[in-house]
């Protein structure tokens, strides 16, 4: 709790801050449960008292430094919700106590692509809980994060705390899924059934796609993906794999295909599966670089797209939830304590278990 003076003179904090606990990154693959001070909002910033915060999977690769983006030490965190605690001195459509949610990308909402609708290639990104040689941002596996205001969204009282830290994952999904412009009665394949790919199989069904093949190589994924929407499942070992998309799609491919993946054999079999002019969207991005079946793309002339992050989607993934459109409940593995997160990461890195999301709550 934070003392009662920020409520006297919200935004006007120059007393020394109680402190935190956090979970920071201390070292390759090495976590402790620090404490920090409380961090001070900007004129323009909220401070946020994190009531969950999800482990996503950029977090799992990232945390033995082999992704250049979690250079310790860092507090990791950017699917994250809670409760203003302190908003800054000029923010004025946001009080204490308000429930809220926010992008993983801190967009600066004044270059070209800001102002031309496309905050998630802003040219001064920066990511919530991500740190590289340029910039190095506390993240919210903490019990308070500070984050600008222009990337919060409000959070409806009938969505869980919980479940609105899956916000940021659903909208990953659902910028994706806008990315190749979804017709009624598409049919769909989704290459790799994880955490996103469960999240898209969703949004595809919420698009009207009536026909979703899932392709992963985990069985419990599959059965999941068939439950959450998926009309096939289909692991992606099986030697007739492209033979038995092309009976499912009528002989043709699917008209659209979506790869959250991101290494060589997971995009050739997106690429193959694809209808000649069918469109595909590259998600996944594991691997930096891949092989390329590039004929087979220009030869039936496929249209290619990436997608990135988040556009604007937020406040449509927090309906989905709290409509019960797109299912987060069914994704979550576990709710545990910040204080046990070392273990859930290690957990998680070593990828024994049948885990998707791991959500964690400051004590
Ligand atoms: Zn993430
Ligand atoms: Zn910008």
């Amino acid at each position: 709790m934070l003392p009662a003076l920020s409520k006297q003179r919200p935004g006007r904090y120059h007393l020394p801050l109680p402190s935190m606990k956090a979970l920071e990154l201390t070292d390759a693959s090495a976590f402790e449960l620090v404490d920090r001070p409380v961090p001070e909002p900007g004129p323009d910033d909220l401070l946020i008292a994190v009531k969950a915060c999800g482990i996503c999977g950029s977090d799992i690769h990232g945390m033995d430094g082999s992704s250049g983006r979690r250079i310790p030490p860092i507090i990791m965190g950017h699917e994250a919700s809670g409760v203003v605690a302190q908003c800054g001195a000029d923010v004025t459509d946001w009080g204490e106590g308000d429930r809220a949610t926010f992008d993983s990308t801190i967009y600066c909402g004044v270059c070209d692509y800001c102002r031309s609708g496309h905050v998630n290639l802003c040219e001064n990104r920066e990511v919530l809980g991500v740190s590289t040689p340029d910039f190095s941002r506390p993240g919210a596996f903490a019990e308070y994060v500070v984050v600008p205001a222009r990337i919060c969204h409000r959070v409806p009282d009938a969505v869980p705390f919980e479940e609105a830290a899956f916000a940021e994952p659903v909208s990953v999904a659902l910028h994706a899924v806008n990315r190749v412009d979804i017709q009624s009665g598409d049919c769909a394949v989704v290459v790799g059934a994880g955490l996103i790919g469960l999240l898209v199989i969703q949004a595809l069904k919420r698009e009207c796609c009536d026909n979703i093949i899932a392709i992963d190589l985990a069985d419990d994924r599959l059965e999941l993906a068939l439950e959450l929407g998926a009309s096939n499942a289909l692991r992606s070992d099986r030697e007739d794999l492209l033979d038995e998309i092309r009976r499912l799609t009528y002989g043709q491919g699917a008209d659209v295909v979506m790869e959250v993946v991101g290494v060589s054999p997971t995009v050739q079999i997106a690429i193959e599966a694809a209808r000649k002019g069918g469109r595909v969207c590259l998600v996944g991005n594991l691997a930096p670089n891949i092989d390329f079946p590039l004929q087979s793309v220009v030869t039936r002339e496929l249209d290619v797209v990436g997608s990135c992050a988040i556009n604007g989607e937020y406040p449509e993934a927090l309906e989905a939830i709290a409509a019960g459109e797109i299912n987060v409940r069914a994704l979550t593995s576990r709710v545990a304590p910040l204080s046990e997160g070392a273990s859930w990461f290690a957990r998680l890195h070593d990828g024994r278990e049948p885990l998707l999301k791991v959500i964690l709550q400051p004590d």
